[in-house]
Order: C-alpha cells, then sequence, then structure tokens
C-alpha cells in the first residue's frame, strides 16, 4: 500500500454519513447552495447507519395542540434523571415539528387515521411525542437529496484523523477502506456524525457485528473530537438494551402500540406501563426473564400491519430470522434478551458536549446525532440538530476566513501508518483481537459496576493498547481498517471505566448501577462528568460541569 495522498478542499466537511450527517449536508446546501459541502461516509450513504433502510417512529415530535417542547424538556429531564442540558434539548423540541412536516414535503409517509390525525404514542414519562412514520425508504431519501443538491459524498471512506491550525479545525484525513488510498480534505468547518461506539460489548449471539447499532459505528467521533481537544461527557452510561434475542432486532414498540401483550418467564402481564426496556432488563438480571411477547389474541389485519413494518421499514432479514426460529406470530411468542453493551447520544447519554448551536469548545468544529450529547435525541435529536450543525458550520465558514493545512499532520500521520503496516508479520488477528477486547467490556463494563471491575478494565485496556501495536498482524487493507476501529474501541473503554469510577453513585438504573454505591446523590452528583484529553490518548483528564438551565423559560 503507498501511503502518497490526494487533496481536496471543503467549505463544511461532513464526517459520517447516516441520518444526522445527511441532513447536515443537505442543511448546507440549503444555507448555502454555493459552498462546497464533502461528506466522508465510511459505508454507502444510501444504506448505513442506524436508518439502514426505514424507520418506524419518529420519538420526538412536538406537536401543536398535543405537546410543547417546554413539556418535552420537563419529560427528558425525568427520563435522564437530571443530567440533561436543556436549551440544546428545547432547540430540538421547538424544531421537531417543522423536520417533520419536511420530511413529508419530501413524501416520507406519516400515516394518519381516518380523522386525518397522526398517529402519537406515550413513550416518554410526560406527554406524546413518538410519531408513527412508515417510510422503508428513508435513508435513501436523504441520500438521494443530498446528491441532488451537489454534495460530494466520498462513500467508503473513513475519517481517521482531524487536522488543526493552531486551535482552529482545518480538516481531516480520510481513507478508502477498500484500497487504503488516503485523502486529505482542507475544510473551513467540520461536522462529526459518526454515531456512537456500537461495537462495544461482546453480543450474547458471538457475532462481532451482530449488534443492536449499526456496526459501522466504532466511537471514531468520540475519539476523534477527544484526540483534537473536544469535551466528552456521559461516558458513564453504559446502555444494555432489551431486544429480540439473537438478531438484537427493533420490535417493542412496534408490537406493543398495537395490542401485543408482555409477559415474564412466569406468563405475568408486564405491558400496563409504557414498555420501557430499563425495567424489563432489571426482570431479566432478577431472574424472572426472557421477557415475551405474545400476539395470539390480535386480529388477521394487525399482525399483517405488524410484519409489514418489520418485514419491510425496520430490517427486512427480520422475516428470515424469525421464519427460521417457526416463530408464526398468529400461533407463538417472541422471546428477548438483553444486547451488548454499548454508548450512544441517540438512546443515551453519551457524546460530545455541544450547545444549541451544536458547537463544541474547538472553533470550527460540529457535533450532531448520537456522536453528540443531546441526550436521548433519537431520530429527532439527529435530523434537527444535523440542521442546526449545518446552519452553524456554515456561517462559521463564510465568516472566518481560508485555513492552513499543516503538512506535519499529515506527515506525522504518515508515519504512524508505516508503522501499522510493518505489523505483517505479527502472530495475532485482528478479529480474534476484537472478541478478546469485547470480551473484556462486557465482562468489566457491562452493569453493574464496582470499583474492582473498573480497575480490571483499565487494566485490560492498557495492555490491550500496547498489544495491538506488538501482537496484532497487519496483513491488508482490511487489517488497517480494523486496527483503526479496535483503537477507537479500545479508548471508548477506557473513557468509559473512568468517567464509571469518577461517578461514586448509581443512577439511571440498571445502566450505571455500582454495587459499592448502590444509592443515588443528587447532593454531590447531579452533575456533568466531563473528560478532555492530556497529553496522550490514555491521559484522560477528568472535570465537572453543572447542568445548564434555561431559567424563566421552562
Ligand atoms: C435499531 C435501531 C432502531 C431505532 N429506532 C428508532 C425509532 O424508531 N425512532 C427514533 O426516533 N429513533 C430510533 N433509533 C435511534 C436513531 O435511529 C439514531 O439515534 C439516529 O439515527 C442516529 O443518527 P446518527 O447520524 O447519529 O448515526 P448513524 O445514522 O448511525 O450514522 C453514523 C454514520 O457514520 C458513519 N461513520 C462511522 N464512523 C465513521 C468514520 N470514521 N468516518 C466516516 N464515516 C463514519 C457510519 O458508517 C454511519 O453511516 C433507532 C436506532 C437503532 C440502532
Amino acid at each position: 500500500m503507498n501511503t502518497e495522498h490526494s487533496f481536496i478542499d471543503a467549505d463544511v466537511l461532513i464526517i459520517g454519513g447516516g441520518s444526522a450527517g445527511a441532513m447536515a449536508a443537505i442543511r448546507a446546501k440549503e444555507v448555502n447552495p454555493d459552498q462546497k459541502v464533502v461528506v466522508f461516509e465510511k459505508g454507502q450513504m444510501k444504506y448505513s447507519g442506524c436508518i439502514a433502510r426505514g424507520m418506524d417512529a419518529m420519538n420526538i415530535v412536538a406537536i401543536p395542540d398535543i405537546a410543547t417542547a417546554e413539556l418535552y424538556v420537563e419529560s427528558n429531564s425525568i427520563a435522564c434523571e437530571g443530567i440533561m442540558d436543556e436549551p440544546v434539548n428545547y432547540k430540538m423540541a421547538e424544531r421537531s415539528y417543522e423536520m417533520m412536516k419536511k420530511l413529508e414535503s419530501w413524501d416520507v409517509c406519516f400515516p394518519k387515521d381516518d380523522n386525518g390525525d397522526y398517529e402519537v404514542l406515550k413513550i416518554h414519562p410526560k406527554g406524546r411525542f413518538c410519531v408513527t412514520m412508515k417510510e422503508p425508504e428513508l435513508k435513501a431519501i436523504l441520500a438521494n437529496k443530498a446528491l441532488d443538491l451537489g454534495v460530494l459524498v466520498m462513500n467508503r471512506t473513513m475519517a481517521v484523523r482531524l487536522l488543526k491550525d493552531g486551535e482552529r479545525i482545518s480538516g481531516a484525513i480520510g481513507m478508502n477502506v477498500r484500497t487504503g488510498e488516503m485523502l486529505v480534505c482542507r475544510a473551513k468547518s467540520v461536522i462529526l456524525s459518526s454515531g456512537g461506539t456500537a461495537r462495544f460489548g461482546l453480543p450474547d449471539n458471538g457475532h462481532l457485528y451482530g449488534v443492536y447499532d449499526f456496526p459501522g459505528n466504532t466511537g471514531d467521533g468520540y475519539c476523534l473530537a477527544y484526540r483534537a481537544g473536544a469535551e466528552l461527557s456521559g461516558f458513564e452510561y453504559t446502555l444494555v438494551y432489551y431486544i429480540t434475542k439473537d438478531i438484537n432486532a427493533p420490535l417493542l414498540y412496534i408490537t406493543l402500540t398495537r395490542g401485543a401483550t408482555l409477559l415474564n418467564a412466569f406468563d405475568e402481564r408486564r405491558d400496563q406501563d409504557h414498555p420501557n426496556p430499563a425495567k424489563m432488563l432489571l426482570e431479566h438480571m432478577d431472574g424472572k426473564g426472557p421477557i415475551r411477547i405474545r400476539m395470539d389474541h390480535l386480529p388477521e389485519e394487525k399482525i399483517k400491519e405488524i410484519e409489514e413494518i418489520l418485514f419491510t421499514t425496520e430490517r427486512p432479514a427480520c422475516e428470515r430470522f424469525h421464519a427460521g426460529r417457526d416463530n408464526d406470530f398468529r400461533t407463538g411468542e417472541i422471546e428477548m434478551w438483553p444486547t451488548e453493551v454499548y454508548l450512544c447520544g441517540g438512546h443515551g447519554l453519551t457524546g460530545v458536549r455541544v450547545n444549541e448551536n451544536a458547537e463544541t469548545n474547538v472553533p470550527g468544529l460540529y457535533a450532531a446525532g448520537d456522536t453528540s450529547l443531546v441526550a436521548r435525541g433519537h431520530l429527532s435529536g439527529a435530523l434537527v440538530i444535523g440542521e442546526v450543525a449545518a446552519e452553524s458550520a456554515s456561517e462559521y465558514a463564510a465568516g472566518n476566513g481560508e485555513v492552513t493545512l499543516d503538512d506535519d499532520q499529515v506527515e506525522s500521520f504518515k508515519r504512524e501508518l508505516e508503522t501499522r503496516l510493518a505489523q505483517k508479520n505479527n502472530p495475532i488477528a485482528i478479529e480474534e483481537f476484537e472478541f478478546k477486547v469485547r470480551r473484556m467490556i462486557s465482562d468489566y463494563l457491562k452493569p453493574p459496576k464496582n470499583e474492582y471491575k473498573l480497575d480490571r478494565a483499565l487494566w485490560w485496556m492498557d495492555r490491550f493498547r500496547k498489544e495491538l501495536k506488538t501482537m496484532v498482524r497487519v496483513a491488508n487493507v482490511h487489517d488497517l481498517f480494523k486496527c483503526f476501529e479496535v483503537e477507537n474501541i479500545i479508548q471508548s473503554a477506557t473513557m468509559c471505566a473512568i468517567a464509571s469510577k469518577e461517578r461514586k453513585e448509581s443512577r439511571w438504573s440498571p445502566w450505571h448501577y455500582r454495587t459499592d454505591y448502590p444509592e443515588k446523590n443528587d447532593a454531590e452528583w447531579k452533575k456533568h462528568i466531563v473528560l478532555t484529553c492530556g497529553s496522550v490518548p490514555e491521559d484522560v483528564k477528568v472535570s465537572y460541569k453543572p447542568i445548564i438551565k434555561m431559567e424563566g423559560r421552562v
């Protein structure tokens, strides 16, 4: 592999073409059609990310006369147990209805009943915000829109380093994951929208890629931001979802909101209050699982409706999966099980800290979607904050002049690359190594946690960091990218262990449950734990930041 590079210029560079990145690209062209907008996407933008195809709901929409942005902030603050900045969440909810109408104007289907009303479900502690969507082509619609507007999409391009001009961001280095070709993009502003750390713990099905969230998301956005000097938070929020056993595919809201029943292992009903993965997980951990879904009492048309959503909009592979297990929804039941542990801003609270303009603390650097900390923002957060980031990044690009590329930063990366490529005779295959790293993450970072386990996690991650350089084989381009990904998984785990050790209380049960500090302690811990990079990436600095309120408005 040669280490020559090609070069492009951009006004706005977007890293990750998932929900947030695609919407950011569209918005950047809408606000300034003349500016050059480039997307680095690790996969193929039409089918990459959490919405590989479509989605069955937009979880947060404040529809006038049904809910308000104020009520959402109140409701989500309860769900986040107080660890939530209000202004950015308010902005997201305030623009959510406008976003839904925009999608509708692109023929995205939000079904209406005979009275012309949307189907709005209650899945939050207060208010109804979850609007049913029925759009198997959502991702292709977004990707095509961006391409039609003239966005330059570099598919199969993984961002591996951010570049800086003094304090300001100046672009990124990308590499084609199939050919290894290196591409340097000089950019006046950069938006990070490369998801969370989906490949974190090891799923029980044993497949490295058989995870709940998109497997191409390996914490790259977190690590790029961190190395560039951005503040991160919420790494102690270790999510474990509760979903269809083995395939880890969505099911819960699609079936329960259409009349399915939820039973524990003793046939006790569990669907009375609103479906709650945390409560199901607790029940499972208490030995009363697995929790199962039954639909045999539902009329045929409801079953057909569920099958249609599940087998088209969500994941077409579900049809083959359920057929293979003899799961006939008319007669049988569907078993659920805990997923692997993972980190994410959309379902969780992990991410790069941003304000209501999607700005990080690094000039010219913005973040959106699961990479950013817009607590539990889901798809609505990705789309709305994607737009907000594009508006801010475009304004910054227009108002702050040219940036200069520092060739030394590019050359330093090339030297790193050469060192990695020299690992071609090392004994351990990267897949085996990833398996071990993620097994240790499952052992020591999956809740319940305690100081002993967290110290073991840190010991292992330190060792893995060294072994990645001394033991792992890099025989081809494929191995090289896996190496970059595993490096980010290890860094995510280090940050997770440090933040988890720091928060000496239990919160978000069971997701940050510390058996050595089993009580919630608002007096001391109702604050953000913030991580920043010291002299080297493994030197993680810890500080605290207060929760930001919107006094007088909410
Ligand atoms: C299975 C599932 C079901 C969900 N259902 C719902 C729902 O019904 N309603 C709802 O509101 N929300 C739902 N969500 C949440 C919502 O989909 C996500 O919060 C949102 O889509 C995240 O968007 P994103 O752009 O941040 O991440 P993604 O859409 O995952 O995009 C990240 C992109 O970055 C790319 N990437 C990663 N690393 C790099 C790199 N180094 N360089 C270049 N590119 C990179 C990836 O290839 C990917 O395309 C669901 C999530 C999942 C996983």
